[in-house]
């Protein structure tokens, strides 16, 4: 299943390919920003910015 999203140069864990799609959400506290998703162009997987 696809995010929607942007491109963008990051490297995947999972297979090194260097574009993702990116998106941000936005928890639902005061404390905390936004965490930027992000999922591999080539095998799809998903991981988080820390
Ligand atoms: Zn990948």
């Amino acid at each position: 299943m696809k995010m929607g999203g942007s491109e963008t140069d990051a490297t995947c864990p999972s297979c090194s390919h260097g574009r993702a799609l990116f998106s941000q959400v936005q928890i639902r506290s005061a404390d905390e920003l936004a965490t930027t998703f992000y999922q591999c162009l080539k095998c799809e997987k998903m991981w988080r910015e820390d």
